[in-house]
């Protein structure tokens, strides 16, 4: 069974709390294991919740500011120790180019693993696979900062009662998927005959950034979403000041976006009650919603039918 869920390792803004890492999520999304903003402790937390440096085949920074990568040098090195065989992809602003380059090259070590650096300049699609394509958007931060997200293509899901129904079994169903269509007993089976749609999957990830279009194009119809909300609506001027958003700003855009299930993450410590940050969001937006805590597991919604 494939799996899809988000692993949150850390879950605070700017600095450690006692109950909060620096930020740090791993989606696994079938094969792939992608990693965000890996912050300081982030390769303790995966040893916490279950991830391994194997795990990890992408790399994706939203920013250079240190609660969004400090955790880089410490996972690279592991990524080598522990001799991962597979390439890792890496994705970050470009104008940060660097900054991760002093990250990677952080201290001593035996480099064995294979990092691929794909920085990110432009709006759009910076890989695809079979996991569907991943695409990054430019946010509004003091510094360069991009979102992402990934789009899993609709597809067809190919129902047994009719591959049955038509008398395909065996290799010949890999044969239809591959070609379409088949001769079956003197009669053409398509895929079709055979399958209902399956709408696609949308993760998106929106850290640090005020409100800008790109927070919008990023939540579009999104499955899951994570999302910044580092302040409550009280310390809304703090939140235009320093390019960050509340947590009911941040419920307004999954709300607009037709979001399902929504993950508030990356608090400022000022706030000892999480809750609160449920509440604000639950005012604007009905959906699911999950107040992100520590070493949890937040799952992928079922497919819409
Ligand atoms: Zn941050």
């Amino acid at each position: 069974m494939s799996v899809r869920e988000l692993v949150v390792l850390g879950t605070a803004s700017q600095v450690p709390g006692r109950r909060r890492n620096h930020n740090g999520y791993l989606l696994r999304w079938d094969g792939e294991g992608l990693l965000f903003d890996p912050g300081e402790g982030t390769q303790r937390q995966m040893l916490l919740a279950g991830v391994a440096a194997n795990d990890i085949t992408r790399i994706c920074v939203s920013h250079f500011h240190g609660d969004h990568c400090l955790g880089l040098p410490g996972v690279v090195q592991r990524l080598s120790l522990d001799r991962v065989a597979h390439p890792v992809h890496a994705h970050y602003p470009a104008s940060g180019g660097h900054f991760f380059a002093r990250l990677r090259a952080a201290s001593a070590f035996h480099e064995t693993a294979e990092i691929r650096e794909e920085p990110v300049d432009v709006d759009g699609p910076v890989a695809s696979g079979a996991f569907g394509t991943l695409e990054a958007r430019r946010l509004e931060h003091p510094v360069e900062s991009f979102g992402y997200r990934l789009v899993e293509p609709d597809g067809r899901r190919i129902v047994p009662e009719l591959l049955s129904r038509f008398g395909v079994s065996g290799p010949r169903v890999g044969e239809l998927q591959r070609a379409g269509a088949l001769e079956v007993a003197g009669r053409t089976v398509t895929l079709e005959r055979v399958s209902v749609p399956r709408p696609g999957q949308r993760f998106a990830f929106v850290m640090d950034t005020r409100l800008c279009d790109g927070v919008y194009a990023l939540a579009e119809g999104a499955d899951l979403l994570v999302i910044e909300s580092t302040f409550l609506a009280e310390d809304a001027g703090l939140a235009a000041e320093y390019g960050h958003l509340t947590a009911a700003q941040a419920a307004a855009v999954a709300a607009e976006c037709g979001v399902r299930r929504l993950v508030l993450t990356h608090f400022s410590q000022r706030y000892p009650d999480p809750k609160r940050f449920a509440e604000e969001a639950a005012e604007v937006f009905d959906g699911d919603i999950v107040v992100a805590e520590d070493l949890t597991r937040v799952a992928v919604p079922r497919r819409r039918r």
